[in-house]
C-alpha cells in the first residue's frame, strides 16, 4: 500500500537520514557515561560538547550558553519556572500572549496559582502581537516576558526583535519559544534580543525526547531539578549522548542547507496555495499574512466543509491537522484561532498543512487534487 503524502511537519519532522549515520555508532558501540574519566566516557563528553557548539552555531551563541534537555516543554518549564523564581521574593508579574503553545499557558497557569500575576498579550487577526502592548504591560514588578518566535497552528511570526528591545530597555528577561522557527526562518539570538530561546528537536528532522535551552550568559534562571549536577546543574541527569548526538548534527544540517530548504519549504507551500485557489477560487480562505509566516506553514479554510470531515477522509491519502478538536460530536475551537477572532464557522473548517524540507512537486500536485476532489464531495 502506498505510505500518505505527510504534510503536517509542525506537528514532527521524521529524523533526517544524516542525522540517523551520525547516531548510530552511540547506539552500537558508544555507551560509555559522559561523566567517567576513561576514554569511552570521555568520548561521549566530547561528543556533547560538539553538539553544543553545533546548537549554538545555528542560534549564534556561545556553546556554553546552550542547556540540553528532553524536549521544547521542558525547556520552556526550565525558562519560565526558572526565572520566576530566581525571582519570586521581590516581584512577581510575568507578560505572555495569547497565543502560546501550552507548554507556555500551563506554565503560566501554574505559577498564577502559586501567586505571580500573568498579562495575556492579545493578537491582531493574523495573530501577530502588537510591541506597543508589551511595552503598556510593563509594571515595574514585570520580571519576565515570553512570547513565542513562530506561532505552530498558523505560522505567524511575532516580532521579536522590537519585543526584544523593548524587554532591553526596562531591563526585563526575554524569553522566546522557537519550536516551530529554529531552522525554518533566522534565529540569532543576538539579533532577536533575547534572554532565553527554547528548541525542539523533532521540529527540525533530529530524534523526539530531545530539546534545548539557550540561557544568555549571566542571566540568574533557578534550577528545577537537582541531582548528578549535569549541564552545570540546570539539568541533572545521566545525558542522552544519542539523542544529543542527533541534535547537534540536525543543527549543523540546518545551519548548512538554511536558504536551500526554506526556498523548498516556501515553494511547496506556495505551489500548493496556487493549486488550490486555481480550482477552489474564494471557496479557499487563509487565516494569516502570508508575508510574515513561516515559509512553511497554511492556515485555511475551506468554506462550507467541516476540517475534521476532510482530514479524516483524506487521511488515506494525505496527512494534514485542523485547528479544532472533535469531541463526542462536540466541536471546540483551538485559543490561538479563538484569540485572532476568526467566527466559529471559519475557524471549524481551518486545517493546518505544513511543508517540510524534502517535500517534492509530486507530493504537493497530489495533494491538491485529492483536497480539492475532497473539499467538492464535502462541500454542504
Ligand atoms: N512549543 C511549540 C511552539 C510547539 O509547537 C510545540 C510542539 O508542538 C511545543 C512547544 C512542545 O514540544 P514538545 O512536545 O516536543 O515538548
Amino acid at each position: 500500500m502506498k505510505k500518505p503524502i505527510y504534510l503536517d511537519y509542525n506537528a514532527t519532522t521524521p529524523i533526517d537520514p544524516e542525522v540517523a549515520t551520525e547516531m548510530i555508532p552511540y547506539i552500537e558501540s558508544f555507551y560509555g557515561n559522559p561523566s567517567s574519566s576513561y576514554s569511552v566516557g570521555r568520548s561521549n563528553k566530547e561528543a556533547i560538547e560538539k553538539a553544543r557548539a553545533q546548537v549554538a552555531g545555528l542560534i549564534n551563541c556561545q556553546p556554553e550558553e546552550i542547556y540540553f534537555t528532553s524536549c521544547a516543554t521542558e525547556s520552556n518549564n526550565l525558562a519560565i519556572k526558572g526565572i520566576a523564581w530566581a525571582n519570586s521574593k521581590k516581584e512577581r508579574h510575568i507578560i505572555t500572549s495569547e497565543i502560546e503553545h501550552p507548554a507556555v499557558t500551563e506554565v503560566c497557569k501554574y505559577l498564577s496559582s502559586h501567586g505571580f500575576e500573568i498579562t495575556y498579550i492579545p493578537v491582531d487577526e493574523y495573530g501577530r502581537v502588537d510591541p506597543k502592548d508589551v511595552e503598556n504591560a510593563i509594571r515595574p514588578d514585570t520580571i519576565l516576558i515570553t512570547i513565542m518566535h513562530a506561532n505552530n497552528e498558523v505560522g505567524t511570526i511575532q516580532p521579536i526583535q522590537e519585543i526584544g528591545a523593548i524587554a532591553r530597555q526596562n531591563n526585563i528577561v526575554f524569553h522566546t519559544d522557537a519550536s516551530q522557527s529554529v531552522g525554518k526562518i533566522e534565529t540569532d539570538v543576538d539579533k532577536m534580543g533575547v534572554d532565553l530561546l527554547t528548541i525542539a528537536g523533532h521540529k527540525l528532522y533530529a530524534p523526539k525526547g530531545i530539546g534545548a535551552l539557550y540561557i544568555r550568559n549571566g542571566t540568574r534562571v533557578e534550577n528545577l531539578m537537582h541531582g548528578g549536577g549535569q549541564e552545570k546543574g540546570k539539568r541533572p541527569g545521566t545525558e542522552n549522548v544519542i539523542h544529543t548526538v542527533g541534535l547537534g548534527k540536525a543543527c549543523e544540517v540546518a545551519m548548512r542547507d538554511f536558504k536551500e530548504n526554506q526556498q523548498n519549504m516556501k515553494a511547496s507551500r506556495d505551489r500548493l496555495l496556487n493549486g488550490l485557489v486555481s480550482q477552489l477560487g474564494n471557496q479557499v480562505h487563509v487565516n494569516v499574512n502570508l508575508e510574515n509566516c513561516l515559509p512553511n506553514t497554511l492556515s485555511v479554510a475551506f468554506e462550507k466543509v467541516s476540517a475534521h470531515s476532510l482530514a479524516s477522509f483524506i487521511s488515506g491519502e494525505v496527512l494534514i491537522s485542523t485547528g479544532s478538536a472533535c469531541h463526542s460530536g462536540e466541536t471546540t475551537i483551538s485559543s490561538v484561532l479563538q484569540a485572532m477572532n476568526i467566527d466559529f464557522r471559519t475557524a471549524a473548517a481551518t486545517v493546518r498543512i505544513s511543508t517540510g524540507k524534502h517535500t517534492i512537486k509530486e507530493e504537493i500536485d497530489f495533494a491538491v487534487e485529492v483536497l480539492v476532489n475532497a473539499v467538492k464531495k464535502l462541500s454542504i
